[in-house]
């Protein structure tokens, strides 16, 4: 028997995954997002607040975070907030003021979708985001998988890896192969942290799937103070990449401050990351 004696095997994920996963394609995929490769040996860096603000805060934020390395910016525009009172976003001028600063500093740009009716505002974003939130809306699953453009898909805070497959298996059979998973941490009994990182998920998958992997260190840790070890993890455990929170000013922040890195904060990370990236592959190579 081959996959493992606790869950499902790798056979029952092939017979309900055929695209995505290894059957037909055993290899690993890379994809091209401008002149960066996710996947493949590449480590891709994803950075910027959870939501844009203000022309201000997004370009001194674009430029730090460029300045440390990253690969591409992020910044929520159209937010998917669990209360109704809290700030929603803001929205197309949101996407507006992301493009500006990707375009200022020369990264591209990855944001959120969260419903098929705005589609045609994100034509110039580089990758769609469907968030934990959205994992299983199925709706929007096959209309992003019409597109031909990436898509960050992140894992359900209560979904298995398997129920994230097949998320993605809607993707890629309504014929968009360009398809990167994020582990973002799931809910368990614990409270210490605002959600547990499931760091098991990177070597499970990359098992299961030749997509390439991301881990979310910020959304999971809910807390500045985890963040950096758990990206370390992360990198150390063979994720594709990281998303992580950055903010100018946390404490202003409209969303999600205390989970922000400071850009110098940030700037540390990614040599540390870099570190350890060169120490497991042996060469010095930071973010190809
Ligand atoms: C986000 O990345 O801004 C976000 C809302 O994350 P998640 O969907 O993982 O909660
Ligand atoms: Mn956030």
């Amino acid at each position: 028997m081959d996959g493992n004696q606790n869950g499902y095997t790798i056979e029952e994920v092939k017979r309900r995954c055929p695209v995505a996963s290894r059957m037909n394609h055993p290899e690993d995929t890379v994809i091209r997002i401008g002149d960066h490769s996710v996947g493949g040996g590449s480590f891709t860096l994803i950075a910027g607040p959870c939501s844009v603000e203000s022309r201000e805060q997004m370009l001194e934020i674009a430029r730090s975070v460029k300045r440390a390395g990253a690969s591409m910016l992020r910044g929520g525009a159209f937010k998917p907030r669990t209360s109704p009172y809290e700030f929603q976003g803001l929205g197309e001028e949101g996407l507006r003021l992301l493009l500006e600063a990707g375009q200022a500093v020369g990264l591209p740009v990855v944001t959120e979708i969260v419903a098929p009716r705005w589609l045609p505002l994100y034509q110039d974003v580089d990758v769609l985001q469907v968030g934990a939130r959205n994992m299983q809306n199925y709706d929007l699953l096959r209309e992003v998988g019409k597109l031909d453009k990436p898509v960050l898909l992140k894992r359900g805070m209560s979904n298995t890896l398997q129920e994230l497959l097949l998320s993605a298996e809607y993707i890629l059979s309504a014929g968009n192969s360009r398809v990167i998973l994020c582990e973002r941490g799931i809910r368990t009994f614990e409270t210490a942290t605002r959600n547990t990182l499931d760091l098991s998920a990177v070597p499970v998958l990359h098992q299961m799937t030749h997509l390439p992997v991301l881990v979310d260190p910020s959304h999971a840790a809910g807390n500045r103070e985890y963040v950096a070890p758990l990206a370390l993890a992360a990198a150390a455990v063979g994720a594709d990449g990281l998303m992580v929170e950055v903010h100018n000013a946390p404490e202003q922040a409209l969303s999600d401050g205390p989970q922000a890195l400071l850009p110098n904060e940030f700037a540390d990370l990614a040599r540390r990351v870099a570190a350890v990236r060169a120490a497991l592959t042996g060469t010095s190579k930071a973010f190809p």
